[in-house]
């Protein structure tokens, strides 16, 4: 190519480019639900800029070429989930197909399960656990733009100890089992402990998961016990701050919790068996509780048929599946801080909005239900400067519901209208 095409060309890309950046759109929003105040104001119209919110106005802008009618509707922030295992999705099959599926294997269904909960109205979400960092790489890829998802926040592989909720070795033919260790995410000392967590920033990963008791789905007999020492946790918690990480702990039995909350974590998954003294560690230490009551409704329900679950997990699911919704209950009343989390993967991607109707059910204002999914999570993942709320200056993304959700909870399950990084999805 000589030098006088080159130049025309670049400049014609300059010229291409420079349209896309000017890129401005208008959404009409017939009603939007200010959050923070959590009034419904009618008739907004908002502008977008590229990837932000430009302006909020309140009469219809004079020129209207790129705009977007949603006067029927009620526009919301783009919703939050922080608690999701993109990389697979529960089913009989599921303990076998961990020694057919291969690496590749995961990331086509993670892309997948990744574009459903997008569609769902979910732009950013918590995936506190997969393997072999299929979510990592999930990740990069969506923020370059090579595949559309959710802006995720991943732990990379979480951390168990020996027989733990998080070895992957559990329940395996002995000739398979090896010894997994701290790059594995399995650790069985304070400096065990630490390498894995250094091992996980070095994976990329940008937030640390631990498995503090046993959990439901592993092949071991006890969905509760305490599954680290005091020592290993504040371990874990101490090396992940110094890389600027938080901590979340899946937990189901007290002691486990208790040892996890008085150490300084971030956020409890779960929490089955919570009772009050750890509620009352809680609100002392500021720890935020992640319920996940759709996932306990769906082991539950599954635990009631034959060879859907192997045997020693069907007892635990039958048991600790009725109760997080009364702990969650509980837990609210008492004024512990909760954050919205579904655990999807267990049940299935694209159904998250399902968790707000337990929620509400059991006596959380509908307000409060959306906050835990939009301004509450965007603190805990320190991106509230940016996400969380529609205001002028934030990211666009923005989601819209046929109904007002404050009035009927159930229409955040039909999320009819969804933008992320002011770039339409769904329409
Ligand atoms: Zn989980």
């Amino acid at each position: 190519m000589n030098k006088k095409y080159l130049l025309a060309f670049s400049s014609l890309a300059l010229a291409f480019s420079s349209s896309i950046n000017a890129k401005e759109q208008w959404l009409h929003c017939g009603q939007l639900l200010d959050v923070n105040s959590g009034k419904i104001v009618k008739d907004q119209w908002l502008q977008i800029q590229d990837n932000t919110i430009g302006a909020i106005v309140s009469s219809a802008p004079k020129k209207t070429d790129n705009l977007i009618s949603l006067k029927d509707k009620t526009c919301l922030p783009g919703l939050m989930d922080m608690h999701v295992h993109l990389d697979g999705e529960m089913n009989p099959k599921a303990y076998i197909e961990e020694f057919i599926l291969n690496p590749a294997d995961l990331a086509y269904r993670a892309h997948e399960y990744a574009q459903r909960t997008l569609n769902a109205g979910f732009t950013t979400v918590r995936n506190p656990g997969d393997s072999y960092n299929v979510t990592i790489s999930l990740r990069n890829a969506i923020n370059q733009g090579w595949v559309q998802g959710p802006r995720i926040f991943s732990a990379g592989k979480a951390i168990g100890t020996t027989g733990g909720h998080a070895d992957p070795t559990n329940g395996y033919n002995a000739q398979l089992v090896g010894d997994p260790g701290p790059k594995q995410g399995v650790v069985n000392s304070v400096e065990d402990a630490k390498k894995a967590v250094r091992q996980r920033y070095k994976d990329g990963a940008d937030f640390i998961k631990i498995t503090a008791t046993g959990g439901v789905l592993s092949l071991a007999k006890s969905g509760q016990n305490p599954q680290f020492t005091k020592q290993e946790v504040q371990a874990v918690i101490d090396t992940a701050q110094d890389y600027g990480m938080h901590v979340a702990a899946h937990a189901h039995g007290k002691e486990g919790m208790l040892r996890a909350v008085n150490a300084g974590i971030t956020t409890i998954e779960h929490g089955t068996y919570m009772d009050k003294e750890v509620m009352q560690a809680m609100k002392k230490m500021g720890t935020y509780y992640v319920p996940t009551i759709l996932a306990g409704k769906f082991v539950a329900e599954k635990s009631k048929i034959d060879g859907y679950f192997p045997e020693i997990v069907r007892p635990k699911a039958a048991a600790v599946g009725p109760q997080i919704q009364k702990t969650f209950e509980q837990a609210y009343q008492a004024g512990v801080k909760i954050a919205f989390g579904t655990d999807s993967g267990v049940s299935a991607h694209g159904d998250n909005g399902k968790e707000f109707a337990y929620m509400v059910e059991v006596g959380m204002p509908a307000l409060e239900a959306i906050q835990s999914a939009t301004l509450t999570p965007a603190k805990i993942l320190d991106i509230d400067h940016q996400l969380g709320s529609l205001e002028v200056g934030k990211l666009a993304d923005i989601i819209a519901v046929d109904n007002n959700p404050l009035e009927d909870i159930t229409s955040l399950q039909n999320v009819t209208f969804v933008m992320k990084d002011g770039q339409i999805i769904k329409q």
